[in-house]
């Protein structure tokens, strides 16, 4: 099996033979066809599958190809445009079309580094990680730039969303990393909060080690028709 057949675009094949990718691994091979199709997924892995990969490939073949059109103006560019016609500039919120949560500030760093290196040759897609412990006004600037893709742990994230710096009501794509670790560290209230925020019409992709017990219940109930892939 090659990254060609599974039916990723020339830019990102390009990004994983300059990474020194050479073929997918066993959960890749599974999961990026079914998510190119829009397929909810529910995925039993392990660190070091390669499921990173899995998740972020297909998600961001199919966020290069929405229109550049319809991605619109960026917070930025309105707060410039409305100074430009003399008005005060109101603080527009940023409208990812991607959120990946994880449980830990390490893993959501590693889930960006891995995403901005599949993404090199895609100009318009940027990820940026919202991590507890990280200085507001930071964080506040990245969000201005409206990126495509937040990589968050679940309490930040919340503080963001409640404080209306982050509008979900554009995201078409959730994703749940180490969704049974991010339960043992209790984030499971803010975890509904969050998708709960989400429209009904995302795409969901879930990763944990086990998908039996109190992970299993949620991740039924927020997927629809997914598929089940066991590694
Ligand atoms: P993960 O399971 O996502 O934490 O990935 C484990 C490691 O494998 C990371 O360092 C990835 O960069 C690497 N990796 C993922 N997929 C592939 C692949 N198809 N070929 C070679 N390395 C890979």
């Amino acid at each position: 099996m090659t990254f060609e057949a599974l039916g990723l675009n020339t830019s990102i094949l390009k990004a994983l033979t300059d990474a020194g990718y050479t073929k997918p691994t066993p959960v890749q091979e599974q999961a990026v066809p079914a998510a190119i199709a829009g397929k909810d997924l529910l995925v039993s892995s392990q660190t070091g599958s390669g499921k990173t990969a899995a998740f972020m490939l297909p998600s961001l073949h199919r966020l290069a190809a929405i229109e550049p059109a319809a991605a619109g103006k960026t917070p930025n560019q309105e707060m410039q445009a409305a100074r430009a016609r003399g008005e005060r500039p109101r603080f527009k919120p940023a409208q990812p079309k991607m959120l990946v949560l994880t449980p830990t500030r390490e893993l959501a760093l590693q889930v960006t580094t891995n995403t901005d290196k599949y993404s090199v040759n895609l100009r318009r897609i940027k990820a940026v990680s919202i991590l507890g412990g990280m200085p507001y006004p930071k964080q506040m600037q990245l969000l201005t730039k409206n990126p495509e893709i937040l990589v968050a742990t679940p309490g930040r994230l919340i503080d963001h969303m409640e404080s209306g710096k982050i509008d979900f009501s554009q995201l078409e794509i959730l994703v749940l990393d180490e969704a049974d670790r991010m339960l043992d560290m209790g984030f499971i209230d803010d975890i509904e909060k969050i998708v709960a925020a989400t429209p009904e019409g995302r795409q969901t992709m879930l990763f944990s080690a086990t998908l039996d017990g109190v992970v299993g219940n949620m991740a039924r109930r927020i997927t629809k028709e997914p598929q089940i892939i066991q590694i």
